[in-house]
């Protein structure tokens, strides 16, 4: 079996066509057009159901879930009363959307019941004029499809078709149009979560970011506040989508590990970071670029940048072809290929890791990489004391529109940097743990050695890292900034009983 690359892993993922249902009929919900098929569920899933493996399993082996019991629901109020029967007999509650987290805090052994969306998927223009509705168990290729085919709109959201709504957008939401459109969030109007009161009584809230909202806050927290923490979110709202390029030049260079010295390596990598930093402005002329440098090991043959600027705008592929280039002996293989906008996002691969165990890591960086930086990362990936069969870190450029929301004004508080690096290793042996986790473990410390192993422009909460609970600095600071004490104050008002938690959870205040 080849090793996923970080390519691989964010292209991946069949689509599925998403079943027809009808918006909840819950009080908080928009009422379900007329001729509307009944909802899916709800259904209890037992561990000697035929079903069970398949709803505890996913992408990331390393976490297997082993709940008493899955609730597939279809429906708002099948999640208030799924929500309410946890809080009712004492057992702890996760929610999975896509399952594509990448630690195990729906898998936590301490988790008694997973409420699955799988029936909640649907996307449609709801007529109450809160804009595009898209049900939190919708996949990614799910609602690009149907925003798409529809209404000739998109979300600027993951490039993974596989990775689910529910968490994805909770945790901010990036992608390949994030540069020209912003995050997922930066379009959130409101958001429908099913919450538990004081009093231990589930309901279904609507929170929009109306200034005259009193629920207001609750929006806020789902603008980049991460998944797991508040409630079961049922369904998102978006207003003002963009329109994405009717087609692209979708791109692929590889510059072989062959011929590829130290010295190349610093080329390399430093020129697209110095690209990337003067690139990253609002007004950038080169935010209609996207791309993403995957620095490999020595087996994976190569570095390889792969992503796309519009159809008509290659003269930026061409400008960065050069830039990275300077300076550099290696000559690069290119391919290029001009694809319809949907062909080019969901693209033709169909693995999203599963049956890799994975660890990822991410930070954020407002400058290129220092020397330093660049000969930990080269003494790293060309260790010979491991056999990590898939060992990279790739460099994602990032800013453009993400770059002109002012940091408050979504919990998502990173609106400054050029990049953010996904340091990714993947094995399938689970007799190999511990070795591998300690490769990208000491990577990752050693990059970060003069702040104290940890990076100082933050880390991106939708790649969370259980590792930074021991950090130098709190994982929250690293996470949401200046933001976290607002968060958990929505936390004390809207999860009072601390529901909804997990090893990176906002804590109540004084926690
Ligand atoms: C292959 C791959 C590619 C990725 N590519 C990108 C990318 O390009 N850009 C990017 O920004 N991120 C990317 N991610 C990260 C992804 O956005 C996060 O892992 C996200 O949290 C996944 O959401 P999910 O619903 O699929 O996962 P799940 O495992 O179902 O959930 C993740 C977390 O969110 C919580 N959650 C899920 N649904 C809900 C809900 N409805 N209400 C409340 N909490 C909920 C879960 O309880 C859990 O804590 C990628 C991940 C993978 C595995």
């Amino acid at each position: 079996m080849n090793p996923p690359s970080r390519r691989d892993l964010l292209r991946a993922g069949a689509v599925t066509s998403a079943a027809v249902l009808c918006p909840s009929p819950a009080a908080a919900s928009p009422p379900p057009p007329a001729d509307c098929a009944p909802p899916l569920g709800p259904v209890r899933v037992l561990p000697d159901d035929p079903r069970y493996a398949d709803l505890v399993r996913r992408g990331n082996r390393r976490f297997v879930g082993r709940p008493d019991e899955v609730r597939v629901v279809g429906s708002t109020d099948q999640v208030v009363s799924a929500v309410q029967d946890a809080v009712r007999t004492g057992r702890r509650v996760a929610v999975r959307g896509g399952g594509h987290c990448f630690e195990g805090f729906v898998d936590d052994p301490a988790v008694r019941m997973v409420i699955d969306l799988s029936g909640l998927t649907e996307v449609y223009h709801d007529p109450r004029g809160h804009g595009f509705a898209v049900e939190a168990g919708a996949t990614l290729g799910e609602a690009y499809r149907r925003l798409f085919f529809g209404w000739g709109v998109t979300l600027p959201g993951g490039s993974c078709p596989g990775v689910g709504v529910g968490g994805h957008v909770a945790g901010g939401g990036y992608g390949r149009l994030s540069r020209v459109h912003g995050l997922v969030v930066d379009h959130l109007y409101a958001v429908e979560v099913v919450v538990v009161d004081r009093g231990g009584t589930a309901r279904a809230v609507v929170a929009t970011r109306e200034p005259t909202d009193p629920h207001r806050d609750l929006w806020w927290a789902h603008t980049g506040g991460g998944g797991g923490n508040f409630g079961v979110v049922t369904r998102y709202w978006f207003r003002s989508l963009p329109t994405p390029p009717a087609r692209l030049l979708d791109f692929t260079v590889t510059w072989p590990w062959a011929g590829m010295d130290e010295r190349g390596f610093h080329r390399l990598a430093g020129n697209f970071g110095r690209w990337c930093a003067r690139h990253s402005g609002p007004d950038s002329r080169a935010r209609h670029l996207y791309a993403e440098l995957i620095l490999s090991r020595p087996q994976a043959g190569g570095h390889t940048l792969s992503g796309q600027v519009p159809h008509g705008s290659r003269h930026l592929f061409d400008e960065l072809l050069v830039a990275l280039g300077d300076g550099l002996d290696v000559t690069p293989t290119v391919s290029a290929q001009t694809l319809p906008w949907l062909a080019a996002t969901l693209g033709g691969e169909n693995d999203d890791g599963k049956g890799w165990r994975l660890k990822v890591k991410s930070a954020f960086h407002r400058a290129a990489l220092s020397d330093r930086q660049l000969h930990a990362a080269y003494r790293h990936l060309t260790r010979t004391d491991t056999d990590l069969p898939a060992g990279s870190v790739s460099l994602n450029t990032y800013g453009g529109a993400i770059n002109a929301v002012p940091p408050a004004a979504t919990a998502a508080t990173h609106r400054s940097a050029s990049m953010v690096l996904f340091y990714l290793a993947g094995w399938a042996d689970p007799a190999a743990d511990s070795r591998h986790l300690a490769w990208i473990r000491e990577f990752y410390r050693d990059m970060y050695a003069d702040t104290g192993g940890i990076p100082p422009d933050g880390a991106y909460v939708n790649y969370p890292d259980v590792d930074l609970r021991t950090a130098s600095r709190p994982w929250s600071e690293l996470y949401y900034g200046p933001n976290y004490p607002r968060l958990q104050q929505v936390k004390a008002r809207w999860d009072p009983r601390d529901v909804f938690h997990h090893d990176l959870s906002v804590r109540p205040p004084g926690r």
